[in-house]
């Protein structure tokens, strides 16, 4: 797998090489096979395209508050704050730049399917038992592709928090899954976009509070109605497949959170 990696990046590398790139190639990060995704330039404001899209999920968790980041391939003032978060809290130079150290930490972060390292598809997946992406509003590679990007913020939450584990106790949820535990009739769960997350290190109201700062435009915890035992966290504002508005929607009012209110 490795091996072919290498060679379609390389084939690819050499296909999209015009001849006035050079200058920029010098100084563009030294080739470097990953199981998931490689970058092959640095990014920074102003550029555009998939290079860009593939790194705005991945930062999507470093919004800053009631932020997100837009996935538009278009690495605009937002995309370039989010990265200097995302390098301010590994340690790394923060200058917005997405260069080879930013990568490098982002390899290191990455499992080969794409999933960032302290969660992974199964985790997100059908939460009745079930497996697998199907049986939601959207098509089961949309709703796939909508976990991937809810588990980037979840690891950019659980770094927030001190790097200590985030259970998800519900994911995904198809239609049947949905109204089988009574969800709301067009909740984000539907569309991979919802995870509801515990804790054995930190407190709820932690969570919730600095789901705010992570890129979560929805968030219910502990005094919103059946919410004392989990944190709700969502990324509504993305979603231009469901019914509500992309507005941001918090509610935890044992942890001083409310709509408007923060
Ligand atoms: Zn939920």
């Amino acid at each position: 797998m490795r091996v072919n990696t290498l060679k379609r990046a390389a084939v690819a590398f050499a296909l999209a090489l015009p001849g006035a790139a050079i200058a920029t190639l010098v100084a563009a990060p030294a080739a470097h096979a990953d199981g998931c995704y490689t970058w092959n330039r640095n990014l920074t404001q102003g550029r555009s395209g998939d290079d860009v899209r593939q790194l705005q999920i991945r930062v999507a968790g470093w919004a800053g508050n009631r932020d997100i980041v837009e996935n538009d391939g278009r690495y605009g003032p937002k995309t370039a704050a989010a990265v200097k978060r995302f390098q301010q809290a590994y340690g790394l130079r923060a200058d917005g730049i997405a260069g080879p150290q930013t990568y490098a930490k982002l390899y290191q972060l990455q499992d080969n399917d794409c999933t960032p390292a302290h969660f992974s598809y199964n985790e997100l997946d059908n939460g009745c038992g079930g497996s697998g992406w199907s049986g939601g509003p959207v098509s089961a590679a949309q709703t796939k592709q909508n976990a991937l990007r809810t588990m980037w913020k979840l690891e950019a939450l659980r770094k927030s928090l001190g790097d200590k584990p985030l259970n998800v106790s519900s994911g995904f949820r198809s239609r049947a899954c949905n109204n089988q535990v009574g969800g709301a009739s067009d909740s984000q769960h539907l569309y991979g976009n919802a995870a509801d997350v515990t804790s054995r290190t930190s407190s709820l109201c932690q969570v919730a509070r600095s789901a705010r700062n992570n890129g979560f435009s929805g968030i219910y915890g502990p005094g919103y109605p059946d919410h004392d035992d989990h944190v709700h966290v969502d990324s509504r504002r993305e979603n231009n497949s469901d019914r509500s508005s992309n507005t941001t929607s918090w509610s935890a009012p044992d942890c001083g959170i409310g709509a408007g209110s923060d």
